[in-house]
């Protein structure tokens, strides 16, 4: 069978051999302790399975829903900003739901991007930026995320020729996988830049509540003149352990968020309604679940810094996500060093190129694994010889 163009374009997954080498660690008998899941381990939150049990007895839920998503949930999502961000958000006409905030991304190139237009994209970055421009036929063109940089892009280094003729640029903080994160004068910038390109400045906050120590991640929302040019994906995945229940949302201008809901008019029919209102009852939960959920990745991620640290690896604390983004040492490359983790420790995590071609010299744990299983890879990471 003959694929298309575009999906002989799309990057092999590295994690397809990861897993091969996972598995024959396993064959062999050795427990592996995998950091590698960005995907949260605890569940979900009692009472949003409660309220999901209820309005999946609704027989009006049963139906299919609006493209839009229902008017109450867009107006949770508007207090949700109001109440965490200081966002004031207009629900019929500046929230959509989606079925996850990886729907909603992938889906705006297609409404946006003709053929050969570009984007601009992070590297490292989750791969679905890249991947939607592809699948719309647009060029996505490479920033890198450095660490002298504080893993921000540097918007002078784009040529003026490929800023012209780009369409959407791409931004993610707090990152993944840097755990970095964006302030102000940072965002004021990117919006600067995108309207003075007449670029869509869609931005990834999927990370935007999963913070440590007293740090508030700042929606793009916030910034002056934001509402000109911007998007921003939010998701209840991350925030209330929910990532198999697909549901997210789009906020902000919306002349885009219309051009984004025509796409997905004729793709999908939206967010099942029972799940919506489990997800209107997530949204106006006391802030309290929220701050446990970022209490418990606070204690593992102590953990694990300390950890690494002890044996020597160059690794800071992250402000926010649940991600460690830890510097390989001397001699190695991020695969190499993923080898040798898995080899020396059982450890699995993910090495940085993985996530683009700035992405080596790093690799990433994910703190999806439970303190004792952590405080244990820590006592394993002593046989780890650098
Ligand atoms: C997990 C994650 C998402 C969330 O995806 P959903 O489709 O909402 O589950 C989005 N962006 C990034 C960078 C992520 O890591």
């Amino acid at each position: 069978m003959q694929l298309s163009e575009r999906l002989k374009k799309l990057p092999k997954y590295l994690f397809a051999e990861i897993d091969e080498m996972k598995k024959k660690k396993m064959m062999e008998g050795v427990d592996v302790i995998d950091f590698g899941v960005g995907d949260p381990d605890m569940p979900t939150p009692k009472h949003i399975v409660d309220a999901m049990k209820k309005a999946v007895e609704k027989p009006e839920n049963h139906r299919y829903p609006t493209y839009e998503g229902l008017l109450e949930f867009r107006e949770a999502v508007a207090e949700f900003y109001m109440r965490r961000k200081g966002v004031k958000l207009d629900p019929e006409r500046e929230v959509i739901a989606l079925i996850g905030s990886k729907e909603g991304i992938a889906h705006l190139p297609l409404a946006f991007v003709n053929d050969g237009d570009y984007t601009i994209v992070p590297d490292p970055a989750y791969p679905v930026y890249f991947a939607s421009t592809i699948l719309a036929d647009g060029i996505p063109y490479r920033v890198p995320l450095k660490k002298e940089n504080d893993f921000l892009p540097n918007f002078e280094e784009i040529p003026s020729e490929i800023a012209k003729k780009a369409r959407i640029m791409f931004l993610n903080y707090p990152n993944n996988p840097t755990s970095a994160v964006a302030e102000k004068e940072f965002i004021k910038e990117a919006i600067d830049f995108c309207m003075d390109n007449g670029i869509i400045l869609a931005h990834d906050f999927a990370y935007g509540e999963i913070t440590f120590d007293g740090y508030r991640a700042k929606s793009f929302l916030e910034v002056e003149n934001a509402f000109e040019v911007c998007v921003e994906f939010n998701s209840l995945s991350k925030t209330f352990n929910m990532t198999g229940w697909r549901i997210g949302f789009a906020v902000g201008n919306s002349e885009i968020l219309k051009g984004l809901l025509k796409v997905k008019t004729n793709v999908d029919s939206g967010v099942f309604q029972a799940v919506q209102e489990a997800g209107i009852t997530a949204l106006r939960s006391e802030d309290k679940v929220i701050e446990d959920i970022c209490s418990v990745y606070r204690e593992r991620r102590d953990l694990l810094v300390e950890g690494l640290k002890e044996i020597g690896l160059e690794v800071e604390k992250p402000k926010a996500t649940f991600y460690v983004w830890c510097q390989v040492p001397d001699g190695y490359t991020s695969v190499e060093f993923t080898k040798k983790l898995l080899n020396d420790a059982g450890i699995l995590v993910t090495p940085g190129v993985g996530f683009g071609e700035h992405g080596e010299g790093f690799v990433r744990f994910a703190l999806t694994r439970d303190v004792e299983t952590i405080a244990k890879a820590v006592d394993r990471l002593k046989n780890v010889n650098l």
